[in-house]
């Protein structure tokens, strides 16, 4: 069976799907205050597109998915679609990436679902007036709500905090604090510049360098050995029961290992998170592909992939990136 390997030799297993372009809260650094202009929903993928996308791409070899948006539990039926995804015996885990505020009634529902394994909960302050003014929404005690409920649940639990200068550096040792009673892996994002279009003006760069010193003016940490296509390096600190990680999304030092491509709603694949969308998936098959069609188009585009983030984007034709995250599904 022909696999997914681009010309680096990097094997393909893991896809991130982008449900919806739609979210109910308006974070600082990923859209402006009014939202970005959301396309008609003719336009984003199905639930049977993704489905058979995703089908087709497990037969290459891609064993595992993270579903992202947008926000997927605005999407109707988000749970329906987990459920249908289920069905695909050749998928090993079903992840989800949340902002946790719509989700707490069902996480039971989840948990009975054997290929959800891991939910990565967007969190980027633990003081309410404070993560109202970085998601300009006041649903700080609903996310807290379903972070305490999936910490108790079976799934494993990854929380994502976006160091923001000016913001929340100040909570970093707070968000590590964390890990001592709670099995929890606290994962540190350095921020980049998808914001629909730069509303935010970073005044300084929190590279993963810079949120390690940090973190060491409290603690003693020491690396953990992670898995290869890992995004993050982590670490443990004595006595804590969880552990903490640092995701160098924005100096880009994972690129080498890298096993990932994108789908976003409206079914652009994209190789990188930092290229421009390579080919429309969407209308490919709206115009009656086949299978084979979309397995031979995937190997080839797989080939495309560039070395790293810095070459994607030096090589974007749509100019420097500012797209919203909500839109390439992060
Ligand atoms: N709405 C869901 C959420 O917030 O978890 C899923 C989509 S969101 C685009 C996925 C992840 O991307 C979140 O953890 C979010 O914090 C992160 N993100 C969004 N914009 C970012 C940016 N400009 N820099 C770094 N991370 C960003
Ligand atoms: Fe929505 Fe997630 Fe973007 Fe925040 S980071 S605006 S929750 S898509």
């Amino acid at each position: 069976m022909s696999k997914l390997i681009d010309d680096f030799g990097r094997h393909i297993e893991y896809v991130r799907l982008a449900v919806t372009d739609r979210c109910n809260l308006r974070c600082q650094y990923c859209m402006p205050a009014h939202g970005i202009p959301i396309v008609p929903k003719r336009e984003l993928l199905t639930f049977k597109e993704m489905y058979r996308l995703i089908r087709v791409l497990t037969e290459l070899g891609v064993q595992k998915v993270r579903l992202t948006g947008g926000e997927p539990f605005v999407r109707k039926d988000f749970v329906g679609f987990l459920e249908m995804l289920s069905y695909n015996d050749l998928l090993e885990a079903i992840n989800i990436t949340t902002n946790g505020a719509l989700i707490s009634h069902h996480i039971s529902k989840i948990e009975q679902l054997e290929k959800v394994k891991n939910i990565n909960l967007s969190i980027d302050s633990l003081n309410r007036e404070k993560f109202a003014k970085i998601t300009r929404r006041d649903v700080f005690p609903e996310v807290y709500k379903t972070f305490e409920l999936l910490e108790k649940s079976s799934l494993n639990l990854k929380l994502n905090v976006v160091v923001q200068s000016g913001f929340n550096t100040n909570e970093i040792v707070d968000f590590v604090r964390l890990t001592k009673d709670k099995n929890v892996a606290v994962r540190f994002i350095e921020e980049m510049p998808f914001n629909g279009k730069g509303q935010r003006k970073m005044e300084e760069n929190w590279t993963l360098k810079k949120i390690l010193n940090e973190i060491k003016t409290e603690f003693d940490v020491s690396e953990i050995e992670s898995e290869k296509s890992s995004t993050s390096r982590n670490y443990a600190i004595e006595n804590h029961i969880g552990t903490i990680g640092i995701i160098p999304a924005f100096t880009r030092t994972i690129c080498n290992d890298c096993n990932r491509i994108r789908i976003t709603s409206t079914g652009t694949f994209k190789n990188c998170l930092f290229d421009d969308g390579v080919f429309n998936l969407r209308d490919f098959i709206r115009k009656g592909a086949s299978n084979d069609d979309l397995k031979a188009l995937f190997l080839s585009l797989v080939k495309e992939k560039p070395k790293n983030g810095f070459i994607a984007e030096a090589n974007r034709k749509a100019g420097s990136v500012s797209e919203s995250m909500s839109t390439i599904g992060g």
